[in-house]
């Protein structure tokens, strides 16, 4: 089985995939595939700098990852030329780790920030949302060092609470506590593999 899990930033899904990963999920992480995909030399980052400017790569080859952010989240165009050229690239990547993490565990978990947004729930069985108000979103986001101008500009771009709960096939409240959190992962866990 392919589970989807998704949620806005700071929402709690890498805390809950984590939960999952010990439960004895595999999980295939888009935000790891979009790191890889722009390593020095790769053909994604030759891509996004023709389109962003050359200074986004560094003296060593690397990603000037602030700089790219910059240009990138400045307006919806740039954003959305942003992920055109990066999302068929992680989509690729993504359906052969999560055949490959399907054949090896119980349960593929596909942790997708953008999955309802990019329409890749076409990859998974099941949607799983990870849900919080979006104050505490923000203020987990930004405990955890990120700046809170573009955590709420994120937000702005990413699918609306409503939007995402309509495509969910379960919803994880990790509005309150951890203990919580995990109370639900035991339950959906326990449904899966009974
Ligand atoms: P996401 O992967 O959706 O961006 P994270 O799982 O990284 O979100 O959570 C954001 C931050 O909030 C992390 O520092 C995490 O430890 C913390 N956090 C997540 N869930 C809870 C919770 N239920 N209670 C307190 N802190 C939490």
């Amino acid at each position: 089985m392919r589970v989807g899990l998704t949620g806005g930033i700071g929402s709690g899904k890498s805390t809950v995939s984590t939960m999952l990963a010990r439960k004895g999920a595999g999980i295939v992480d888009a935000d790891e595939i979009a790191r890889r995909i722009v390593e020095p030399g790769s053909p994604v980052l030759a891509r996004l700098a023709e389109e962003f400017g050359e200074d986004i790569v560094l003296a060593d080859g690397s990603l000037n990852r602030q700089l790219l952010a910059d240009r990138a989240f400045a307006d919806e165009r740039s954003t959305r030329h942003l992920n055109e050229i990066t999302h068929p690239a992680i989509r690729e990547i993504a359906e052969a780790e999560i055949s490959a993490a399907e054949a090896a565990y119980p349960i593929a978990v596909y942790e997708m920030p953008l999955l309802v947004e990019t329409g890749q729930v076409s990859l998974v069985d099941i949607v799983v949302v990870v849900d919080a108000p979006e104050e505490v979103q923000v203020q987990r986001a930004v405990d955890r060092g990120l700046n809170e101008a573009d955590v709420r500009r994120r937000m702005e771009q990413q699918a609306s609470r409503a939007d995402r709960s309509s495509a969910a096939d379960h919803m994880i409240d990790n509005g309150t506590t951890l203990e919580s959190t995990q109370a639900q992962v035991d339950a959906l866990w326990s449904e899966w593999t009974s």
